[in-house]
Protein backbone atom coordinates (compact mmCIF):
# COMPACT_ATOMS: atom_id res chain seq x y z
CA UNK A 1 0.00 0.00 0.00
CA UNK A 2 1.42 3.25 -1.03
CA UNK A 3 1.59 5.58 2.42
CA UNK A 4 0.30 8.92 1.85
CA UNK A 5 1.60 12.09 3.58
CA UNK A 6 4.69 10.85 3.45
CA UNK A 7 7.44 8.00 4.70
CA UNK A 8 6.53 6.11 7.62
CA UNK A 9 7.93 7.00 10.85
CA UNK A 10 10.08 4.52 12.66
CA UNK A 11 8.87 2.93 16.20
CA UNK A 12 5.59 2.41 17.41
CA UNK A 13 2.88 4.94 15.52
CA UNK A 14 0.63 4.67 19.10
CA UNK A 15 3.59 5.27 21.31
CA UNK A 16 4.72 8.24 19.07
CA UNK A 17 1.41 9.92 19.55
CA UNK A 18 0.75 9.31 22.72
CA UNK A 19 4.29 10.98 23.48
CA UNK A 20 3.19 14.12 22.10
CA UNK A 21 0.14 15.58 22.72
CA UNK A 22 1.03 19.02 20.71
CA UNK A 23 0.32 16.90 17.55
CA UNK A 24 -2.88 15.97 18.22
CA UNK A 25 -4.34 18.23 15.86
CA UNK A 26 -2.17 16.79 13.02
CA UNK A 27 -2.31 13.07 14.14
CA UNK A 28 -6.04 12.72 14.17
CA UNK A 29 -6.57 12.11 17.61
CA UNK A 30 -9.84 12.75 19.04
CA UNK A 31 -10.10 11.99 22.40
CA UNK A 32 -7.36 10.82 25.28
CA UNK A 33 -9.77 9.08 27.99
CA UNK A 34 -8.03 8.12 30.86
CA UNK A 35 -6.08 4.27 29.76
CA UNK A 36 -6.98 5.04 25.95
CA UNK A 37 -6.31 6.86 23.05
CA UNK A 38 -9.11 7.78 20.40
CA UNK A 39 -7.84 8.74 16.65
CA UNK A 40 -8.93 8.60 13.23
CA UNK A 41 -6.99 6.58 10.89
CA UNK A 42 -5.28 8.14 8.39
CA UNK A 43 -6.39 5.01 5.86
CA UNK A 44 -9.87 4.87 6.51
CA UNK A 45 -11.46 2.33 4.73
CA UNK A 46 -14.97 4.35 5.68
CA UNK A 47 -15.49 7.88 6.71
CA UNK A 48 -14.92 7.79 10.65
CA UNK A 49 -12.67 4.97 10.65
CA UNK A 50 -11.14 4.83 14.18
CA UNK A 51 -8.69 2.98 16.02
CA UNK A 52 -8.52 2.65 19.67
CA UNK A 53 -5.81 1.80 21.45
CA UNK A 54 -4.58 1.07 25.09
CA UNK A 55 -1.83 3.38 26.79
CA UNK A 56 0.30 0.09 27.27
CA UNK A 57 2.75 -0.63 24.62
CA UNK A 58 1.80 -4.35 24.18
CA UNK A 59 0.74 -6.77 20.73
CA UNK A 60 -0.84 -9.46 23.43
CA UNK A 61 -4.72 -8.47 23.82
CA UNK A 62 -4.89 -11.01 26.65
CA UNK A 63 -1.91 -9.20 29.03
CA UNK A 64 -3.90 -6.47 29.27
CA UNK A 65 -5.50 -6.12 33.29
CA UNK A 66 -8.94 -5.68 33.95
CA UNK A 67 -9.09 -1.92 34.35
CA UNK A 68 -7.28 -1.55 30.76
CA UNK A 69 -9.40 -3.39 29.06
CA UNK A 70 -12.03 -1.61 30.76
CA UNK A 71 -10.62 1.78 29.46
CA UNK A 72 -10.54 0.52 25.94
CA UNK A 73 -14.24 -0.65 26.10
CA UNK A 74 -15.55 2.26 27.73
CA UNK A 75 -13.52 5.04 24.73
CA UNK A 76 -15.20 1.96 22.49
CA UNK A 77 -18.58 2.56 23.49
CA UNK A 78 -17.91 6.05 24.03
CA UNK A 79 -17.06 6.87 20.40
CA UNK A 80 -19.96 4.42 19.55
CA UNK A 81 -22.68 6.65 20.47
CA UNK A 82 -20.49 9.81 19.14
CA UNK A 83 -20.28 8.00 15.73
CA UNK A 84 -24.07 7.59 15.92
CA UNK A 85 -24.94 11.10 16.90
CA UNK A 86 -22.35 12.49 14.05
CA UNK A 87 -22.13 10.05 11.10
CA UNK A 88 -25.23 8.50 11.37
CA UNK A 89 -24.17 4.59 10.59
CA UNK A 90 -26.13 1.55 9.81
CA UNK A 91 -24.09 -0.35 11.61
CA UNK A 92 -20.34 -0.55 13.35
CA UNK A 93 -18.00 -3.52 12.26
CA UNK A 94 -15.49 -3.63 15.51
CA UNK A 95 -11.82 -5.81 15.10
CA UNK A 96 -8.60 -5.98 16.28
CA UNK A 97 -6.12 -7.90 13.64
CA UNK A 98 -3.51 -9.43 16.40
CA UNK A 99 -0.68 -10.52 14.48
CA UNK A 100 0.79 -9.53 11.19
CA UNK A 101 -0.76 -12.75 9.77
CA UNK A 102 -3.88 -11.55 10.72
CA UNK A 103 -3.04 -7.83 8.94
CA UNK A 104 -2.20 -6.03 11.57
CA UNK A 105 -0.09 -2.92 10.16
CA UNK A 106 1.09 -2.21 13.56
CA UNK A 107 1.55 -5.74 15.40
CA UNK A 108 3.03 -4.62 18.89
CA UNK A 109 0.64 -2.42 20.14
CA UNK A 110 -2.93 -3.77 20.30
CA UNK A 111 -6.05 -1.60 18.86
CA UNK A 112 -9.35 -1.70 17.30
CA UNK A 113 -10.72 -0.63 14.72
CA UNK A 114 -14.15 0.83 14.95
CA UNK A 115 -15.46 1.47 10.93
CA UNK A 116 -19.11 2.61 10.54
CA UNK A 117 -21.29 1.46 7.64
CA UNK A 118 -23.78 2.21 5.67
CA UNK A 119 -26.23 0.43 3.56
CA UNK A 120 -25.06 -0.06 0.14
CA UNK A 121 -21.30 1.54 0.90
CA UNK A 122 -18.04 0.54 -0.77
CA UNK A 123 -14.59 1.28 0.37
CA UNK A 124 -14.43 4.88 -0.76
CA UNK A 125 -10.74 4.97 -0.81
CA UNK A 126 -10.39 4.56 -4.53
CA UNK A 127 -12.93 7.44 -4.98
CA UNK A 128 -10.33 9.72 -2.65
CA UNK A 129 -7.95 8.92 -4.43
CA UNK A 130 -5.65 12.20 -3.63
CA UNK A 131 -3.90 12.57 -0.50
CA UNK A 132 -5.20 16.33 -0.54
CA UNK A 133 -9.00 15.18 -0.33
CA UNK A 134 -8.08 12.74 2.15
CA UNK A 135 -6.65 14.79 4.48
CA UNK A 136 -8.89 17.50 4.03
CA UNK A 137 -11.97 14.65 4.53
CA UNK A 138 -10.25 13.67 7.88
CA UNK A 139 -9.82 16.85 8.80
CA UNK A 140 -13.30 17.57 9.03
CA UNK A 141 -14.83 14.60 10.08
CA UNK A 142 -11.85 15.09 13.20
CA UNK A 143 -13.25 18.39 13.79
CA UNK A 144 -17.03 17.18 13.58
CA UNK A 145 -16.38 14.60 16.21
CA UNK A 146 -14.09 16.80 18.37
CA UNK A 147 -16.72 18.99 18.19
CA UNK A 148 -19.44 16.50 19.36
CA UNK A 149 -17.40 15.06 22.32
CA UNK A 150 -16.81 18.86 23.58
CA UNK A 151 -20.28 18.53 23.99
CA UNK A 152 -20.63 15.68 25.92
ZN1 LIG B 1 3.25 1.30 21.29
Amino acid sequence: MAYIGGQPEPGCLFCRVLADPAKDEENFVLFRPAGALVMLNRFPYNSGHLLIAPIRHTGELAELAADEVGALMSALQRMLTILGEVVTPDGFNLGANLGRTAGAGIPDHVHFHVVPRWNGDTNFMPVLAETKVINEHLMATAAKLRAALAAG
